[in-house]
């Protein structure tokens, strides 16, 4: 087949033999969010580019190779990175940061990214993330280190671990800046072009470089943690103890700097999977500077997002549960154009009443109704033909028992159809 146009490169179909494995995830992360106390905003796609190049930072591998950048008829627009610059901008916009504290949100979302597509790294792949504005406290962050934990259990995937470190804040990163400099120094000319031009702005981008070389030099270099300011070291105690009391796993990871310039303070990653297939699903943690950096009063802000793509890949990889694709209650086999019509109006009386109901749309003979009625995997179906027209009363037959019911085709009918539908799940259910 010659079509005329082919996906392109690093976006992904869903189709229905996969979206009801992305309703499930979809639903658990609304639900556990929601169960913290966290209400959803929807934002653009895109927003005005220096809205990134400020708050994710000009010194970031997201601003300065992968951006989606297009031209508006005046002005530069990017397909949003991520979701935290947006979120935040809603916020201040909308007043939400002048209402009770703190203003808790998720957001379920498309993000672009111009990178190596391959297994799990996309140009557009969606990001299930929250924010949190307003809580300076370190029971902020565990409470939000709490929810991914939540969701990673209730996804079913073990086999993954949390990493934590704090970066501090600008206080204690001007001393940090200083020895870090000063270890790099005399690797200056061996760094990644991109790096050289990090050194005076932004040192600590350098360690959260990929390239082999700069990641090889990093390796020696001086630890953030051991530079923390007394606020930020305490902090980190309270957050390691509240983790502690509620027996939340981690392990302390100096070297996690995460590639976002926002970061103060608190920062985590979960990483799921071994050797190869290793790969970071969930990353987050405090910006306490971004509010008033974006011309709103200082505010304490924190949050996470996490790879939805990444969420599935792990999901499928360690075999997890992802319930049932959703069943037809029923379907109605019309013979003849009479009762073609008939069979129209009682599948719509039952939609209204909430069952998912089918009818002939293609013409079909008995038969092939049957098969259709099995590969929808239809519950019931109902047989309609003159015979029943006349007599209202039809057959209604259980397709995971064979059996078959009479069932009069009166007022009563969604009723009654009802209570068998119950009886029917409730002995698949003790059968299986
Ligand atoms: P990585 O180090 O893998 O590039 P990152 O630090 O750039 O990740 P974040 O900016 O923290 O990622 O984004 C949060 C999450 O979004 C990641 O943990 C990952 O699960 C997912 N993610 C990031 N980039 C991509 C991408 N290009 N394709 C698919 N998922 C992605
Ligand atoms: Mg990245």
């Amino acid at each position: 087949m010659d079509l005329i146009a082919k996906r392109v490169n690093g976006t992904e179909d869903v189709t229905p033999a996969d979206s009801y494995k992305w309703q499930l995830v979809e639903r658990i992360c609304t639900e556990t969010a929601e169960a913290y106390g966290f209400k959803q905003v929807r934002i653009p796609t895109f927003e005005n580019t220096e809205l990134f190049v400020r708050s994710v930072g000009d010194t970031t591998d997201v601003v300065q190779k992968e951006m989606f950048t297009v031209m508006g008829r005046e002005s530069r627009f990017t397909l949003r990175p991520e979701g935290t610059a947006g979120t935040i901008r809603c916020m201040l916009e909308n007043g939400m940061l002048n209402e009770a504290l703190p203003q808790k949100v998720y957001y379920i979302l498309s993000c672009f990214r111009h990178e190596k597509p391959q297994a799990g790294r996309l140009w557009e792949f969606h990001q299930f993330g929250v924010e949190m504005a307003g809580s300076k406290s370190p029971s902020a962050d565990a409470e939000v280190i709490c929810l991914a934990k939540n969701l990673i259990d209730r996804f079913g995937l073990n086999n993954v671990s949390l990493n934590i470190n704090s970066i501090g804040c600008p206080k204690c990163r001007e001393e940090y800046y200083k020895a870090l400099r000063a270890y790099l120094e005399p690797h200056k000319s061996e760094l990644c072009e991109t790096c050289q031009s990090r050194f005076e702005k932004n040192p600590m981008r350098i360690l959260d470089c990929k390239s082999e070389i700069c990641s090889e030099i990093a390796k020696g270099a001086p630890l953030v943690l051991d530079y923390l300011c007394d606020d930020c070291r305490t902090h980190f105690e309270k957050l390691k103890a509240l983790l502690d009391s509620m027996d939340i796993k981690y392990t302390v990871n100096p070297k996690i700097v995460r590639g976002l310039d926002y970061y103060t303070k608190t920062v985590f990653e979960f990483i799921a999977g071994e050797g190869k297939q290793k790969g970071t699903i969930c990353g987050g943690g405090r910006y306490d500077g971004m509010i008033e950096q974006m011309g709103g009063k200082p505010t304490p802000a924190l949050g996470f997002a996490m790879g939805l793509e990444r969420i599935l890949l792990n999901m499928e990889a360690q075999g997890c549960d992802f319930g049932e694709k959703s069943r037809c209650d029923i379907y109605i086999l019309p013979m003849g154009e009479a009762a073609e019509m008939k069979a129209a109006l009682l599948a719509e009386s039952l939609r209204k009443e909430g069952f998912k109901a089918e009818t002939d749309l293609m013409g079909r003979s008995f038969g092939k109704q049957m098969k259709y009625a099995n590969t929808i995997n239809a519950r019931y179906v109902l047989v309609l033909g003159d015979n029943e027209l006349e007599s209202g009363r039809a057959k209604l037959k259980n397709m995971d028992t064979g059996k078959e019911e009479d069932i009069a085709l009166d007022d009563k009918f969604t009723e009654t159809f009802s209570t068998h539908l119950m009886a029917g799940i409730f002995e698949n259910t003790l059968n299986g």
